[in-house]
C-alpha cells in the first residue's frame, strides 16, 4: 500500500471513530445504525467470515457464526470493522454497488482490498491518539498489549500489530503457530536500526525452546498470562551471531493464544 493511501485510510477511520466513541471504545452498532446498515448473524458453513452485501441501495453485513465464536467479541468487532472499511472506502463501496463481491475469507486476505479494510479496521477500533495515550499510561510489552486489547475491545493479534506499527515498544514481535513456525513477525523502526536490518529481519524459531515455553505456560493453566525470560537477540534473529556485538540482552515475553500457538515479544 502506498504511504499516502495508508495515511488517508487511517485518517478516514479515525475521524469516524472520533464521532462514534463512547465508554472508551468505538461504538460499531451506532455507526451501523447511522448508516442504515443491517447486521445479520447466520450459519454459512465455511464460505466466509464476514461479508458486506449491497442490494437495492441497502447494505447488509453478514457475520458467519460457523466461523466466529459468539463469546469472542473482539474477533466479531474486528470483522464488523473490516466490513465497515469496505463501506467507507469509496473504491470498495463503488465496486459493491457495481455488483462485485468482496468476501472476507482467508484466501482473499492477501488481496489489496482486504489489506485496506484490515488497515481501516485497526484504526477504527484503535484511533492513534487515544491508543498512544493509553499505551504510555499502561505497562509496556505484552502485559500492556493485553490491557489495550481489553480497553479497545480489539483482538490481541490486531492490537499487537498496531502496537508495533505505532512504535510503542522498541522490539521484535513474533506470532508463531502451534507447529512452531512463524505466522508473521514485525519490529519497531528503532529496533530495526539497532540490529542493523530492514523492517523485516530474518528470524529463527527453535522448536525445542518454543515447546518448553508452551509447556510452562500450559502448566500454569491461566489464559493470557505472560511468561518473562531474559534472552539474547541471537536466539531469535538469524543474522546475529552468539556473542557478537549485536547479540544484546533483551526481555523476552511470551503469551499463549489458546491452542493456536502464541506471541513472543523481545525488547529492551
Ligand atoms: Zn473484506
Amino acid at each position: 500500500m502506498e504511504p499516502e493511501r495508508y495515511e488517508d485510510i487511517a485518517e478516514l477511520a479515525e475521524s469516524i471513530a472520533e464521532e462514534n466513541f463512547a465508554n472508551g471504545k468505538t461504538d460499531l452498532e451506532l455507526i451501523l445504525k447511522k448508516k442504515n446498515i443491517i447486521l445479520v448473524k447466520g450459519n454459512y458453513e465455511k464460505y466466509f467470515i464476514g461479508t458486506l452485501y449491497h442490494k437495492s441501495k441497502e447494505f447488509t453485513v453478514f457475520l458467519n457464526m460457523d466461523m466466529l465464536d459468539e463469546n469472542k467479541i473482539p474477533r466479531i468487532r474486528f470483522t464488523i470493522a473490516h466490513e465497515l472499511g469496505h463501506y467507507f472506502i469509496d473504491e470498495h463501496r463503488n465496486l459493491l454497488k457495481n455488483g462485485t463481491s468482496l468476501s472476507f475469507n482467508a484466501s482473499h486476505n492477501c488481496d489489496l482490498n482486504e489489506k485496506e479494510a484490515n488497515h481501516f479496521a485497526s484504526f477504527l477500533l484503535m484511533p492513534t491518539k487515544r491508543f498512544l495515550t493509553k499505551a504510555f499510561d499502561t505497562e509496556s510489552g505484552l502485559p500492556g498489549i493485553l490491557q489495550l486489547a481489553n480497553q479497545f475491545e480489539s483482538s490481541i493479534e490486531s492490537t499487537s500489530i498496531h502496537y508495533m506499527k505505532l512504535n510503542c515498544c522498541n522490539g521484535l514481535l513474533i506470532r508463531w503457530k502451534e507447529d512452531n513456525t512463524a505466522q508473521f513477525h514485525l519490529c519497531s523502526n528503532a529496533f530495526a536500526n539497532i540490529i542493523g536490518s530492514g523492517p523485516k529481519p530474518s528470524i529463527q524459531l527453535n522448536p525445542v525452546y518454543l515447546d518448553k515455553l508452551k509447556n510452562e505456560l500450559d502448566a500454569q493453566g491461566t489464559e493470557y498470562k505472560v511468561l518473562e525470560n531474559a534472552t539474547n537477540l541471537s536466539r531469535w534473529l538469524l543474522h546475529i551471531g552468539s556473542g557478537s556485538a549485536l547479540d544484546l540482552p533483551a526481555l523476552e515475553q511470551t503469551l499463549r493464544l489458546g491452542a493456536y500457538g502464541g506471541i513472543t515479544l523481545n525488547y529492551n
